[in-house]
């Protein structure tokens, strides 16, 4: 197609993250998910809808859930938030946010103002005191609503409050490391550090977050952390969270399409082609995971993704010869670049797929990734601990040829 061919052209456009033009359509991405009130508490629609009722108790809003009397209506309105939280503790992938839910509410310094007579014991675990959710007086649970949205607005100040001096920290841990280990870093980086966006996200309101520690929104530019009551005084979410800056680091390339982001780059994964699945999803966990470890200095740090590295470990030292670590983090902060020619955008990416194919066979860092995808972390191990010559056979190689 010719080039400068007007308007239709401008609608697609390839863009670095650092560009200029990226803010505004970051902005819009993160307005989006904001209306979808992904930082509001568990129990506060509760509140406000109890609000609602005390001010002005015939408006028609307030009929949702049924009742004649204004107490009536109070009563079926809490009972849904009940209803809501008692699910949440029955379903496996939610049930440890609800413990916390009642951990917080155990550990509350102010339990004896709640409204109900007796006192539940200061050392109860979340169990028991789930176990005697059942007899909490409507007053008790508006109590503990209140406290809940009261807390997660407190959170919410104290990352603010911290969030300089950890991307500070941060910034400076993962600069040592580039040095230490020999990778380059995005030109922007210190600045795409600086504006990092991070929000609260009560997993109570937010199901996205019953599987994650944290969570990265490319396209918005933001970092999303877990409310958890347990962690915020001693900040045991910080791995998590610079998980989290590692990812939001990485190296991208974005396809603009009317104002919509495609990400076509984040870190090495990339959108497959057939599925909506990512390409190479597995290694970009495992690099994200292995620096924020590395940052730590062989401090404990949870956070899972253990499968991740150690195949990525493997593919480092399994081959012919070894293939250099460095390769793998300077493809992952490798940030699309108009100047550079088209054929070679990504140079630090060819010359990790060149070195895997040394070590092994032609194409093999593709033929692993396939694997992944099909047969799962597990499988994938198994093959390359026995020998990775089993793999290429599959895909009609032959190991030995090359
Ligand atoms: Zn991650």
């Amino acid at each position: 197609m010719a080039e400068g061919n007007g308007a239709s052209d401008k609608r697609i456009r390839l863009l670095p993250r650092s560009s200029p033009d990226y803010t505004p359509i970051a902005a819009a991405e993160r307005e989006r998910i904001a209306t979808g009130r992904i930082d509001k508490p568990f129990g506060e629609g509760m509140l406000d809808g109890l609000n609602l009722l005390k001010e002005s108790p015939d408006d028609p809003r307030t009929e949702m859930f049924g009742g004649n009397t204004p107490e009536q209506k109070r009563r079926n309105f809490i009972t849904v938030w009940r209803v809501l939280l008692d699910g949440m503790h029955r379903q496996k992938s939610s049930k440890s946010w609800a413990e916390n839910f009642f951990y917080e509410m155990a550990t509350s310094p102010d339990i004896k103002d709640m409204p109900d007579n007796y006192v539940f014991s200061w050392n109860r675990s979340p169990d028991d005191f789930y176990s005697n959710f059942s007899t909490i007086s409507f007053d008790s649970f508006e109590w503990m609503i209140e406290r809940h949205v009261q807390n997660f607005y407190q959170a919410k100040e104290k990352v603010a409050e911290q969030l300089p001096e950890l991307t500070n920290d941060f910034n400076s841990k993962l600069r040592r490391l580039s040095r230490e280990l020999e990778f380059s870093l995005p030109d922007d980086f210190d600045k795409r550090i600086k504006d990092i966006d991070v929000a609260l996200v009560d997993p109570l309101s937010n199901i996205k977050m019953w599987e994650h520690d944290g969570l990265y929104h490319p396209a918005a530019r933001a970092v999303w952390v877990p409310y958890s009551w347990y962690g915020m005084d001693n900040l045991v979410i910080t791995p998590s969270l610079f998980h989290e800056f590692v990812h939001h680091g990485a190296g991208s390339m974005s396809l603009i399409l009317n104002d919509e982001v495609l990400d076509l780059k984040e870190g090495v994964a990339i959108p497959h082609q057939k599925t909506d699945k990512l390409s190479f999803e597995w290694m970009d966990e495992a690099i994200t995971q292995d620096l924020t470890i590395a940052m730590y200095e062989g401090e404990f740090v949870h956070g899972g993704y253990s499968e991740n590295m150690e195949l990525l470990n493997m593919l480092i030292g399994k081959g012919k010869e070894v293939v250099p670590s460095n390769l793998f983090y300077s493809s992952y902060f490798e940030d699309y670049d108009p100047k550079r020619n088209a054929q070679n955008q990504f140079p630090h990416g060819r010359a990790l797929r060149e070195r895997i194919g040394r070590a092994y066979v032609p194409g093999f860092l593709s033929m692993v990734d396939r694997y992944v995808r099909d047969h799962g972390l597990p499988e994938t191990i198994e093959q390359m601990n026995h020998d990775w010559r089993r793999i290429p056979p599959k895909f009609g190689m032959d190991a030995k040829a090359a």
